[in-house]
């Protein structure tokens, strides 16, 4: 933030802080002291905090004796600061600040995430500023029709961002409530896998999440309650799905077909068709032989009845991704039988403190230190959008290439199977099992806080390894012959991430159908936009999945809003990427994917399509992109001003 700051006033006294502060994060507690005091001095012990992109989050390199000097000079100026009243905070210099932010993240980033960084906790988001909007072009506004697919996370957010503007527009949700995939992933144990103090809006943050990795109604109640408060509900319209788009040469609009679960279908028209549906919203179950004739009850995660019982029951859990490891604990607890369906081993990420509550001191310094919740969420977000990318790059000399891509993520895979180890001791037998046979990062690397071996480990689970054959009426037939005789099989096989924006049909210039258009890989510039297909603007689309899809989303937002208010401002009825743009950044995104372990051929995961190649992910750096996307570039479009079609003007008019 570059405008002064006031917090809530601290009223407490100083052994009350003091006590606070044993659970302080010390990285976080420097950056605030630097805001309270003005200057650098908390610095000048010539100490300062290192990062890791392992083991827990508070991990700082620090002595306790050099925390504890910290915690002493904290005490005294929150005191000063609450004798003071608890002023206002003023914004450091431009070069303080960047140094802070430098020291803060243990230097763990080049500089060119700083920016980027202070603009995601909110410390300084100036470079994020949105366009000037003047009350003329609230009005031109007026006349613009944006549609908006889905009221998940992506959703909510274009929609305030198109609030905020004054452009009008309607939401399409297939569900009867928000929330996306916060809605219909409720199976036992969900929660955030990115902390949310990261997870969260940067403009929306909340210094009293009860858990850093919160369960999933809390985190569905946050959007609820964002979509409540900046009037979003009333936009949408529940139950009711987009069957097909089609663009209109003649008055450059889309026409869009909406299917309501009344049998009714109406249709739409928009200047902008924004699909905000996510790449994980449409569940994969896979299709079995036999699945038929199977007595039982059958379930997805990602489509999950909450009517469910476990008690007493024989089960099977199929997959063990990030949904499944965080199901089968709770399901173990409770089944007669459970088995555990494994094709492929992933990897765990230790993460001690997955399932504890925030403490209350801690909880209290978020509220109530200046700035102290922001420095949490930058050293959070260095770690998760630089720290994981350095160990999945591939070193192409590195001779081990069947275990690991470089001598860095070698040292990352000890690390790992270590934590495996020391984990399962006791059970030989299972280490062999779940030690992954590809190198990390090829998937998505799972928090743990052991919870999920635990469950492995109990008497009345057994982990299955191997292909499964077919469903009969009392189970499951593996293809070693085994059977696996259930009441329930719970399946956690992931969803269509490949298959973007399907069963939509979306028809562009020239009567081209989107999906003919891409064939198996998905591709878009930037992730948003795709030639033949003007007004469209994906969020989240292909090729942009970061660890923290709310961070891209925001990228995203940022620069579809920077689009559609450019449009306004200038009169434009159509602006369509040009093809030449297109080629090249899908060329680029090519080399970039293949340079990292999510590449890795053999290995199947939700990052590629069914050729295999690598569709999902954001391989470029993340302060590139995020520099790309912060403003639009007309001279990247075909534009056409008000009178013109999209065909006709298929040369620039350019605008910079
Ligand atoms: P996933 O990562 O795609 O995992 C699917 C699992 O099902 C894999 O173990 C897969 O095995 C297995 N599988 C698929 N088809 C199978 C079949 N026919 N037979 C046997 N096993 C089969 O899906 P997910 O666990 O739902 O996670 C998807 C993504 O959702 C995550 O990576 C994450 O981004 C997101 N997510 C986030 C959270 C959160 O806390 N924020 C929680 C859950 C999910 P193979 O590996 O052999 O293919």
């Amino acid at each position: 933030m570059s405008e002064p700051v006031t917090y809530p006033p601290i009223t407490e006294n100083d052994d009350f802080i003091s006590d606070a502060l044993r659970e302080a994060s010390i990285p976080a507690l420097m950056g605030s002291l630097s805001h309270l005091r003005g200057d650098l001095t908390i610095w000048g012990h010539g100490f300062s905090p290192s990062a890791s992109p392992f083991g827990p989050i508070d991990l700082d390199g620090m002595t306790e004796e050099q925390r504890e000097l910290v915690r002493a000079e904290a005490v005294k100026a929150l005191a000063a600061y609450r004798d003071r009243g608890s002023p206002t905070v003023e914004p450091l210099d431009g070069e303080t600040l960047l140094t802070v932010a430098r020291l803060v993240i243990g230097n763990a980033a080049p500089d060119a995430f700083l920016p980027m960084l202070l603009a995601d906790s909110g410390i300084d988001d100036s470079a994020i500023a949105p366009r000037p909007w003047s009350e003329r072009e609230r009005q031109k506004a007026a006349d613009f029709a944006v549609l908006i697919v889905g009221a998940g996370m992506s959703g909510i957010l274009m929609a305030i961002r198109m609030a905020q503007a004054g452009i009008p527009y309607t939401i399409i949700e297939k569900n009867a409530e928000v929330g996306g995939t916060w809605l219909v992933n409720s199976y036992p144990g969900c929660r955030c896998d990115v902390p949310n103090f990261f997870y969260s809006y940067s403009f929306e943050q909340r210094p009293d999440w009860s858990h850093q990795f919160c369960e999933r109604d809390d985190i569905l109640a946050y959007f609820q309650e964002l979509a409540r408060t900046y009037g979003v509900l009333d936009k949408i319209e529940f139950g009711s799905e987009v069957t097909e788009a089609v663009w209109q040469e003649h008055d450059s609009t889309w026409r869009i077909a909406v299917a309501r679960s009344d049998g009714t279908v109406t249709t739409k028209v928009a200047n902008a068709f924004i699909p905000a549906v996510g790449q994980l919203s449409r569940p994969k179950t896979p299709a079995l032989a036999g699945a038929a004739a199977f007595r039982g009850v059958t379930c997805h995660t990602g489509a999950y009845d909450r009517s469910l019982d476990f008690a007493g029951k024989r089960v099977a859990v199929v997959g063990t991704g990030a949904s499944g490891i965080q199901a089968i604990p709770e399901i173990a607890a409770k089944a007669s039988h459970l088995f555990v369906v494994q094709r492929s081993a992933h990897w765990l990420l230790p993460s001690p403190n997955h399932q504890a509550e925030v403490p209350s001191g801690q909880k209290w310094l978020l509220k109530h230190v200046p700035h102290y919740a922001r420095w949490y969420r930058a050293r959070y977000a260095s770690r998760a959008l630089y720290g994981l990318k350095v160990v999945a790059k591939i070193d192409p000399s590195w001779p081990h290439q069947e275990r690991s891509v470089s001598a860095a993520n070698d040292q990352v895979r000890e690390r790992l199977i270590d934590h495996l180890k020391s984990e399962l001791s006791d059970r030989p037998d299972l280490l062999e099992k779940v030690v992954p046979k590809y190198p990390p990062f090829a998937t998505r690397i799972l928090p743990n806080d052991g919870s999920y071996l635990r469950a492995l480990k109990r008497d009345t689970t057994e982990l299955v390894v191997g292909e499964i054959a077919s469903l009969d009426e009392d189970g499951i037939v593996m293809a070693d012959g085994r059977h696996l005789d259930v009441d329930i099989i719970l399946y956690a096989t992931g969803f269509q991430s490949s298959q973007f924006l399907q069963p939509m049909r979306i028809v562009g210039r020239g009567g081209e159908a989107l999906h003919d258009y891409w064939g198996q890989d998905a591709r878009a510039y930037l992730g948003i936009t795709v030639p033949k297909f003007p007004n469209l603007f994906m969020v989240f689309g292909p090729g942009t999945a970061v660890f923290n899809v709310i961070f891209l989303a925001e990228c995203n937002s940022r620069y579809i809003m920077d689009a559609v208010q450019g449009m306004i401002e200038s009169d434009l009825v159509s602006i369509e990427c040009r093809q030449a743009v297109y080629d090249e950044y899908v060329d680029r995104y090519r080399q970039e994917a293949n340079a990292l372990a999510i590449a890795t051929p053999g290995v199947s995961s939700w990052y590629k399509s069914a050729s295999g190649n690598v569709v999902s992910n954001l391989p470029f750096d993340v302060p590139d992109y995020w520099n790309w996307t912060r403003k639009i570039r007309f001279e990247d479009f075909h534009v056409a001003p008000n009178g013109e079609t999209s065909s006709t003007n298929a040369v620039a008019t350019g605008r910079g």
